[in-house]
């Protein structure tokens, strides 16, 4: 070997070692975003979910065996405590918003572009679900723009007609279907289903006609009036309920949005763990964490399913705030020798906390994930995700 051949094998390998060192995701485009949302969900909340469902073992729930692990700080720009709309809204566009604003500055009249239509720009399919209204806080400040979380119908209106989301499943038919009495605080009211369809949407009300809508380009699945039925409820109350479980809309959302071959962005909300921390209801609150839990299975089962796909998928799993000031406060001086148990519960609060939340992420660009970070930073994150560019941190 030349001197010159040895040198430039040194230089390739330096290179090589480099990019294993600072993480390869720089230059590349990810295909695929998808965000998952535990709402109102502190770590103390997953951790009483892991003890019910496997005990205090060495097992894991799903969302923990994500590769990066990191936290965000969730203050509001007029609050140290926020609520899911600014929450929503920093995610979505990379700024701070006041409490109740919906990628919508109150005050200048600002609409930044949020991370769905950034995508939707490229060409890529956008989805939401939620087991809320799927008009409600969080999916709205994906593809909506409005002064207040409050006009459910606006938001509505502005997901089928101006954002055109692709996929959108989840809890609200009222807030599609209402007449002028029911106007919201925006004062927009309407029949937005005969809209959805003249816009190219498949409208499904139940779980069959939701699995038999695969094929689908455009999917508008509206399970339920309001918000749709607690886990714990639909077990032991409603053995006939109709609605689908989040892990099913989460398939059904992947199997539509996953035929486009430019790939997607999708965010799926298991709105209702924070309702639960409202209340102060620990046994809410692990049906739901669970559930939620297993529509991140459903996610991480779809991405090891075809080498391409884990190449391509950037996945974020993270809560917007904390809720309840809930704590593991017992037992003390006993432990559980089988799942199943209940944690004695402790509660500060009916309402948000301030504390910082977890994040869990895996793939191309997840190495910016796994730190301290703001909620502004992951629209930023996401952003260079998409667009290939090099991501630094502020
Ligand atoms: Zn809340």
């Amino acid at each position: 070997m030349t001197m010159k051949k040895a040198a430039v094998l040194i230089l390739v390998g330096l290179f090589i070692i480099n990019l294993n060192v600072y993480g390869s995701s720089a230059g590349k485009k990810v295909k695929n975003i998808i965000l998952m949302v535990p709402d109102g969900t502190p770590i103390s909340t997953i951790v009483a979910a892991r003890i019910y469902a496997y005990g205090p073992g060495k097992e894991r729930l799903h969302l923990e065996t994500l590769e990066q692990i990191g936290y965000q700080s969730t203050h509001s720009r007029n609050s140290i405590i926020t609520d899911s709309a600014a929450a929503a809204s920093a995610w979505a566009c990379g700024q701070k918003f006041n409490n109740k604003e919906i990628s919508f500055h109150r005050e200048t009249k600002e609409a930044p572009k949020t991370i769905l239509e950034l995508a939707k720009e490229m060409g890529k399919g956008t989805g939401l679900v939620a087991t809320s209204t799927i008009t409600h806080a969080t999916p709205a400040a994906f593809g909506a723009h409005v002064f207040s979380r409050k006009c459910e119908k606006t938001i509505a209106k502005q997901f089928i007609t101006t954002t055109g989301v692709d996929v959108l499943l989840g809890g609200g038919l009222s807030n599609f279907k209402s007449t002028e009495m029911q106007k919201d605080f925006c004062g927009t009211w309407g029949n937005f289903i005969t809209l959805a369809e003249e816009n190219n949407y498949k409208v499904v009300y139940n779980r069959e006609e939701m699995l038999k809508a695969v094929g689908e380009k455009k999917l508008l699945g509206l399970f339920c009036p309001g918000c749709m039925t607690p886990v714990y409820k639909k077990e032991v109350m409603d053995p006939k309920n109709r609605e689908p479980g989040l892990p099913e809309m989460t398939r059904t959302a992947l199997s539509i949005l996953e035929q486009n071959n430019k790939g997607f962005f999708l965010m799926v909300e298991g709105s209702q763990v924070d309702w639960a921390n409202h209340q102060n209801n620990l046994i809410y609150q692990i049906g739901e964490t669970l559930e939620f839990d297993r529509a991140v299975k459903v996610v991480l089962d779809w991405v090891e399913d075809k080498e391409s796909r884990r190449e391509n998928t950037l996945i974020i799993v993270v809560s917007d705030h904390g809720c309840g000031g809930f704590a593991i406060k017992g037992p003390y001086g006993k432990t559980f020798d089988k799942p199943g148990e209940y944690i004695e519960d402790g509660w500060v609060s009916k309402s948000h906390t301030g504390e910082d939340t977890m994040i869990w992420s895996q793939g191309p660009y997840s190495e910016h994930l796994g730190k301290a970070i703001d909620n502004t930073d992951i629209f930023h994150i996401m952003k260079a995700a998409l667009t290939g560019d090099v991501y630094k941190h502020p």
